[in-house]
């Protein structure tokens, strides 16, 4: 079969690699200049540093199959991300644990004590919680929930916490122990030379072809048998209906000679100061020396066309329009919607790799039993 494949980030290339490995003859086209989509990171020609350029990216898993995956293909040292957070002019760890709650109330609680005195924290006269902030305020109380979820939540989503649904956060966001562990996988790593190289090395097979600052035109499908779509799912369709909101990025870059915060990302929780956090690249390569640093403050912000679309916002107007454009979807013959972006949703890296890996198996057992691939694998919704 001849594939299409739009988009050289990580969906594309573990299709395109499977596919290619099963005899598949496969095209890999992106509109950037390089591969990797957002997974993408180089040197700093300043500094050297390895950077991260469209936001931090750390690689967890449970995943065991993934993570043999993606260590085939290159060499992962640990890493495991421990966040700090500016807010109310102190230094706190997050996410919120044993260590935040004893600074922030500047007390001495072990776990049993933290967590009755949490709980008298906690606004019991809220039933049911419907919004995010109320869902907050029952769980932790006011002070915590001002301290680190209030402002930096409206500055990343745009809107108050009062506007965003109660399932935002599910469980008690508040840990009872001295781990600052960001994430709780079993496996947890930093690409040793960054991400490019094992996206390079995912596409490099002889039945592969990438064309670079290629965007997709419609006449490309014309010589392709199947395609496999990793680009916005409504720019698919020209935004016949509109457009699925987004928000973007934007990156402020400065340079400093030595360390300037002393941890890879600093939250900032106060509302005003307008970027959401700072990520200092040189701690995501802790086993690498360099004199010099670079910095990134990060601003959240609603995406424009021509912004780079970064996380769905998924609220009730958005599903609705979501709705339309995956019934136009499944209208569509030979076309299947993968990744982030073709399936509107916020997906880690190992979440895209299990998809991928899943998608081009599911492409083969249609073809082995002359049935027709459907257009989404995982659904939308
Ligand atoms: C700020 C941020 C931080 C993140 N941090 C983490 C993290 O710490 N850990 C983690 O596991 N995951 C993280 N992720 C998620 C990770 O970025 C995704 O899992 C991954 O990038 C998804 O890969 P993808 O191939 O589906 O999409 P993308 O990487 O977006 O690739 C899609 C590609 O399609 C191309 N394309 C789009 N439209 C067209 C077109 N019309 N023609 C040609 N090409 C087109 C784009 O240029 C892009 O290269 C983060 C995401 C963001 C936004």
């Amino acid at each position: 079969m001849q594939v299409l494949l739009v988009g050289a980030g990580l969906s594309g290339a573990v299709i395109g690699r499977k596919l290619a490995e099963a005899g598949h003859s496969c095209r890999i086209i992106d509109s950037r200049d390089h591969v990797g989509g957002n997974c993408y990171t180089e040197r700093d020609a300043e500094t050297g540093v390895m950077m991260h350029v469209y936001g931090p990216h750390i690689f967890h898993t449970d995943d065991e199959e993934v993570w043999s995956y993606v260590n085939s293909f290159t060499e992962f040292l640990p890493f495991q991300n421990r966040v700090k957070a500016t807010a109310q002019g102190g230094v706190y760890s997050l996410p919120i644990n044993l260590l935040t709650i004893n600074q922030f109330f500047n007390k001495t609680l072990r776990p049993d004590e933290a967590k009755a005195f949490i709980a008298s924290q906690a606004d019991a006269a809220i039933v049911g919680p419907q919004t995010f902030e109320e869902q907050a305020l029952r769980f932790v109380g006011r002070d915590l929930y001002e301290a680190f979820f209030k402002g930096y939540t409206e500055k990343q989503w745009g809107c108050s916490p009062s506007e965003l649904p109660a399932s935002i956060l599910k469980r008690l966001p508040v840990r009872f122990n001295y781990d600052d562990n960001y994430f709780f996988h079993r496996f947890q790593g930093m690409p040793r030379d960054g991400y490019t190289p094992m996206i390079e090395g995912i596409l490099d097979h002889p039945s592969i072809t990438v064309e670079l600052s290629t965007p997709f035109t419609p006449d490309m499908t014309a010589e392709a048998d199947h395609v496999f779509w990793s680009g916005p799912l409504d720019g698919f369709f020209g935004y016949a209906h509109g457009r699925l909101g987004y928000r973007t990025l934007d990156f402020e870059r400065f340079t400093y000679q030595g360390d300037y915060q002393g941890c890879a990302v600093m939250n900032y929780g106060d509302r005003d100061v307008p970027y959401t956090r700072i990520t200092e690249h040189k701690h995501f390569s802790p086993w690498e020396t360099h004199e010099g640093s670079v910095c990134c403050r990060e601003y959240s912000r609603a995406a424009e066309p021509g912004d780079i679309p970064y996380y769905p916002i998924r609220l009730v107007e958005e599903k609705a329009l979501l709705g339309e454009y995956i019934a136009k979807a499944e209208a569509t013959e030979g076309v299947t919607f993968v990744g982030r972006l073709g399936t509107y949703r916020y997906l880690d890296m190992d979440v895209t790799i299990r998809e991928a890996l899943d998608t081009a198996d599911a492409f083969m057992n249609c073809l082995a039993k002359g049935k027709t691939m459907s257009a989404f694998i995982s659904s939308p919704m």
